[in-house]
């Protein structure tokens, strides 16, 4: 039980952050730069040392960018491939660039560091409560409590539910140095869906460092996750068949983000907002979540700043109910991945598809781009989703 009668001052805070992963670290920073919360105490407490290069995080943008002092690859091209459909293309007017995640808590350590009113707690979170003045935040060693609480803490609530659609995004990557030069260091391939694709949607994603060295992740959205064996077979043949030569593992990452429309805001409260993965600010269409996270905390800086409660933050823009009919299709139809994306490719031209990727398309774009996908199973799914929403 909480007993914050006895909680002394040190363990009061005006904002907490739960989880110091990429959404904690990014609302940490832009809370503290931000000279209107510069009396606010702010804690973040997370578990983990964040030493390890445990993720590479991608996005896309156009012209230089905030993060351009740590990535450590860009591209100004790209690949799709597929048996029904290949294209190699300019992003212009974007860049693809990739950040390694251990650059990315460096970087953050260290301008984080120096900050008066944030205090870094190690600790392991075990539940956060709420009531309408404060959330408590319960950890291993002690209790804290704040009028605002923000967490990244998984929540895997979305999983005990089958009225909405859950698909994940699984895979595995190495990063391998070849022996012989295969790769193009001047394309990343965004898509290769040259894969059996076994009744799922499974493609290869390769981030091209040089001619020799790059990140090959074989990658699907589909319900279950694979066993471990079946992720690195697939990357072997992949390097055999592409005719690689012997190659050395650098280093490996994998992950298994959830892809739903599942309504992660109903579990806000007043004095608690869930941000990143765990507060659904994933797109739900293709698991990126970097960029949403900042856009969202943009909004999130200005919102706090007008005192309302944070349960009313969240609100569902078109993009949402797109991404879940896309999903609804691809959790009914996963086998027919291969041919949705092949059709978005062959008949939108890549910058329409990134925007759209980014949520900043227009609604004639929008039409468009709907109208590349089999519409008989998009009314389906959208009858069905008029009827949940
Ligand atoms: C391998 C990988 C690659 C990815 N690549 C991309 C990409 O290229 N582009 C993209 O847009 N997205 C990508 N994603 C998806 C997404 O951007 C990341 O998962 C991102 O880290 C999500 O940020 P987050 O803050 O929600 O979660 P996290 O970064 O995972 O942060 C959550 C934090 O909470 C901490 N924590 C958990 N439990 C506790 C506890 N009990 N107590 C205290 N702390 C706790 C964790 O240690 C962690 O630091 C990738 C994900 C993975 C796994």
């Amino acid at each position: 039980m909480f007993n914050f009668e006895s909680m002394s001052e040190k363990n009061f805070y005006d904002i907490i952050i739960c989880g110091g992963g990429i959404t904690g670290l990014l609302l940490a920073k832009k809370l503290t730069d931000d000279i209107y919360f510069k009396n606010h105490k702010i804690a973040l407490i997370e578990k983990e040392e964040k030493n390890k290069n445990d993720r590479t995080i991608s996005f896309w943008e156009e012209g230089k960018g905030e993060w351009d002092s740590i990535i450590c690859g860009s591209w100004k091209n790209a690949n799709f491939i597929s048996d029904e459909y290949q294209s190699s293309f300019a992003l212009r007017p974007y860049t693809y660039k990739t950040i390694r995640g251990i650059d990315f808590y460096n970087h953050f350590k260290k301008s984080l560091n120096n900050k008066n009113n944030l205090k870094i707690i190690r600790d392991n979170i075990l539940n956060i409560k709420s009531d309408n003045s404060f959330s408590y935040v319960k950890t291993l060693n002690k209790e804290y409590k704040a009028p605002r609480v923000f967490s990244s803490i998984p929540n895997l609530e979305y999983k005990n539910q089958t009225s909405i659609p859950v698909l994940q995004q699984h895979f595995i990557g190495w990063f391998v140095k070849t022996e012989n030069s295969i790769f193009d260091p001047n394309k990343l391939i965004f898509m290769d869906f040259s894969v059996p694709q076994k009744g799922n949607t499974r493609f290869m994603y390769i981030l091209p460092f040089d001619k020799n060295f790059a990140l090959v992740e074989y990658t699907l959205f589909s319900k279950k996750i694979l066993e471990k064996e079946e992720y690195e077979e697939n990357i072997k043949k992949y390097l055999k068949d592409k005719n690689a030569g012997a190659f050395k593992i650098v280093e490996k990452e994998a992950g298994s983000i959830p892809m739903t429309g599942y309504n992660f805001s109903k579990h806000n409260k007043s004095t608690l907002l869930h941000i990143g993965t765990s507060g659904g600010w994933t797109k739900a269409s293709t698991g990126f979540t970097f960029k949403k996270s900042i856009n969202k905390i943009e909004h999130l800086i200005l919102y706090l700043k007008s005192n309302k409660p944070l349960d009313k933050f969240e609100y569902k823009t078109k993009f949402d109910f797109y991404d879940l009919l896309f999903l609804d299709v691809l959790y009914h139809h996963n086998e027919k991945g291969m041919s949705l994306f092949s059709g978005m490719f062959k008949k939108n031209n890549p910058q329409r598809i990134f925007r759209f990727l980014d949520e900043k398309s227009s609604f004639a774009e929008d039409v468009l781009l709907m109208l590349s996908f089999p519409i008989g199973k998009f009314v389906k799914a959208l009858v069905k989703n008029f009827s949940i929403s």
